[in-house]
């Protein structure tokens, strides 16, 4: 197959379009032939090397993965070749006490596509039976694949952490990236007031479009200052995260009494200082994302599925231009999701 693989950790330049192997489906696995792979920023943090990832090179990144089922492995039921489907991108042993709870992400075996198994950016991917899902009609494939990650994540970051409740203010960091995206459908659905930021005032207007009551430059602006003008000075119910180094700070004191941190990334740094006072004084509470579980996106799906949730799209480019799609990632240049579209092989 074609696939583009990584031999070693750097820059996009590390990123290379050959052929590979085609994986075989084993027991209970099913294997995909890829046709769309959306990307996301843990694909940056894969490719870059993160401390305690060790990685079997060559290895091939991507975790948010549509295509059509073209084999599967012993003792699958429910699933054949030729149907569209969507890859769950949380992979887990299936067998543990977390697994079984439905706290899948809790599981010591836990990975994504692409993190420490092999990911989407290929002709083919093998997944677990349990990872399969069907493609919702109403999406063509590329929309597809980018619903799963970002949406789940929000999902798990607002719904289950933070509990948002209809008329609570949630304040959207980085509402053009694909999680700042899915999360302002998500709180409007919610019935939520948006305060979204954008470091582009073109970015404002899209973030606007989905539903955002009031948007922020916050290259321009002052968010602090602003938020608490667009609150009457009372502060916001929940922040949404995933900046990191460049917004904690912010995000801790603009959180009114009760207030909710919810973080899935750090985009701009990992180190931040914490007024333990806000913490305490405030009675705030601080709740970390890891992607999220299987039956969270089952959730996001009936959404999607209906049309009340909807994914975002700002480019598509072919699976062998993924070096120039990584770049279009770190230049932030876009809103919504870069996906990499697949070739159907031979074609
Ligand atoms: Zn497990």
């Amino acid at each position: 197959m074609h696939a583009v693989r990584m031999h070693q950790h750097g820059g996009p330049e590390v990123l290379v379009y050959e052929d590979a192997p085609d994986p075989r489906p084993g027991p209970l696995d099913v294997r995909v032939r890829v046709r769309a792979v959306a990307l996301n920023h843990i694909d940056l943090w894969v490719r870059r090397g993160l401390p305690r990832l060790r990685l079997q090179f060559p290895h091939i990144l991507g975790a948010d993965i549509a295509g059509v089922v073209d084999a599967v492995g012993e003792g699958v039921e429910g699933v054949a070749p030729g149907d569209a489907v969507v890859l769950s991108p949380g992979v887990s042993c299936g067998q543990c006490r977390w697994c079984i709870a439905g706290d899948d992400t809790l599981c010591p075996r836990f990975s994504i596509f692409g993190e420490h198994i092999p990911g989407g950016y290929a002709e083919f991917v093998v997944a677990p039976r349990a990872n399969v899902l069907p493609k919702p009609a109403r999406l063509d494939f590329v929309r597809a694949a980018a619903v799963p990650l970002v949406f789940l994540t929000a999902w798990n970051m607002l719904v289950t952490h933070a509990r948002l409740r209809s008329g609570e203010t949630v304040l959207i960091w980085g509402a053009g990236s694909g999680v700042g995206s899915a999360a302002i459908q998500i709180a409007r659905l919610y019935h939520a007031r948006v305060i979204a930021t954008a470091g582009a005032d073109w970015k404002l207007e899209r973030a606007r479009a989905l539903g955002a009551e009031a948007v922020v430059n916050h290259s321009t602006e002052d968010v602090y200052e602003a938020v608490r003008r667009l609150t009457d000075r009372r502060g916001v119910d929940v922040v949404f995260d995933h900046v990191g180094a460049a917004s904690w700070e912010t995000s801790l004191r603009v959180l009114a009494r009760g207030g909710r941190l919810v973080t899935c990334g750090a985009t701009t740094g990992a180190q931040a200082p914490t007024d333990i006072r806000y913490i305490y004084g405030r009675q705030l509470s601080i709740f970390g994302t890891w992607v999220g579980a299987k039956r969270e996106l089952l959730e996001v799906m009936v959404h999607v599925e209906a049309g009340r949730l909807d994914p975002v799209v700002h480019a598509v480019l072919p699976l062998a231009e993924a070096r120039a799609a990584h770049e279009m990632l770190e230049r932030r240049e876009q809103f919504g999701k870069v996906v990499l579209a697949v070739s159907e092989a031979g074609a």
